[in-house]
């Protein structure tokens, strides 16, 4: 029995055993007396790396929302956000709970973007009936879009014009400078898109391949904020330089080889474009989104149970996801490609008239 092909999430990936003596061998501390080394050593890295004053190590990326959101707004204020955004739609609405911070979520543009005049008309006036509107959340990558750079400028420089705070959810930050790179150096457009931000959340634990951790970067206030935030949500860990040992290696050693997981992705997506039934999305960096067309007597249902069956995970229902990562290599992907154009061939000699 093959090893399944886990394309469910980037968050599927184990660390290396070279992940794993780094781990090992990394000299720790009490980090709530801001006595780690290896935490310390982290959160200088990735600040500098963005060009940003500081930054604080966190257990998720939901908690690095979390912290920033707060840290930004007090309750009674909003923040203008995707339909579609991780911070609106997948952390449990923690911000409206715990932060009484309402989201005022937009529609995206095609491309995942925000239409700037949605986001004009979306700033409330100061008027008591209205919530206090503080701050512009973006994510980059999103949904495995490429945000483009003229619609961060100018999304961000209307943030600040309004006064908004600007943050960026850059889960995938790093998906995105090794797309917009190209040749060049990924670390450079990752400051280039984090330089238009007041505060950036990244996430070591999905393409970067360490098994847990986010870091949250901003300015030196802003961090000494939100960590008054993290210690209320439980966040304040001890010898945590363990899993920041993670994270700096991947940091080292895994952001260039984002590039291949990209690679793989166009190839899932090359592989199964033409089949009659399944629309798939461009692949901007290793998310391949393939809408099922029940029009074309195809099931997404089905689809998921079938290709669970020959080892392929994914999910979704209507568009299916399949995320490449650096547990994922050629083989894998020909398998999903295989499995997909078998069920397209048989799925629909199964329709009923
Ligand atoms: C995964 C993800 C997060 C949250 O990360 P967790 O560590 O799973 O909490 C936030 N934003 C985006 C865009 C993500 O993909």
């Amino acid at each position: 029995m093959n090893t399944p092909v886990d394309l469910r999430s980037d968050a599927a990936t184990r660390p290396t055993e070279a992940m794993r003596a780094a781990m090992a061998a990394a000299p720790v501390g009490d980090d709530t007396y801001g006595e780690d080394p290896s935490v310390r050593a982290l959160e200088d890295r990735v600040a500098g790396m963005l060009g940003l004053e500081a930054a604080m190590f966190t257990a998720s990326g939901t908690q690095s929302n979390l912290c920033a959101i707060l840290a930004h707004c007090q309750r009674g204020d909003e923040y203008i956000v995707g339909q579609l955004a991780h911070c609106y739609r997948w952390e449990g609405g923690g911000a409206a709970v715990l932060g009484s911070v309402q989201p005022q979520p937009l529609d995206h543009a095609p491309d995942m973007t925000l239409p700037l005049r949605a986001i004009e008309d979306a700033i409330k006036p100061e008027d008591d009936h209205f919530a206090r509107t503080r701050l512009l959340a973006l994510e980059n990558t999103i949904h495995g879009r490429v945000l483009p750079a003229g619609f961060v400028a100018e999304a961000t420089a209307l943030a600040a014009r309004h006064g908004l705070a600007r943050h960026l959810d850059g889960a995938r930050l790093f998906n995105a400078a090794v797309a917009q790179a190209g040749n060049g150096d990924p670390r450079d457009a990752a400051r280039g898109i984090a330089g238009h931000f007041d505060s950036v959340s990244v996430c070591f634990s999905k393409g970067l391949g360490a098994p847990v951790g986010s870091a949250l970067c901003g300015p030196a206030a802003f961090v000494r904020r939100a960590r008054r935030v993290r210690k209320m949500v439980g966040g304040a860990m001890r010898q945590a330089g363990i899993l920041a040992a993670a994270a700096d290696y991947a940091l080292s050693h895994n952001i260039g080889r984002l590039a291949e997981d990209h690679a793989r992705a166009r190839r899932l997506a090359e592989g199964v474009a033409g089949i009659e039934g399944l629309a798939v999305a461009p692949v901007d960096t290793n998310i391949v989104t393939i809408r099922v067309e029940p029009e074309a007597g195809l099931d997404g249902g089905r689809m998921l149970a079938w290709l669970r069956e020959a080892g392929i995970l994914a999910t979704g229902l209507y568009s299916l996801r399949f995320v490449t990562h650096l547990g994922i290599d050629d083989a894998g992907i020909e398998r999903a490609i295989a499995a997909i154009r078998a069920f397209a061939a048989a799925g629909r000699q199964t329709v009923r008239p």
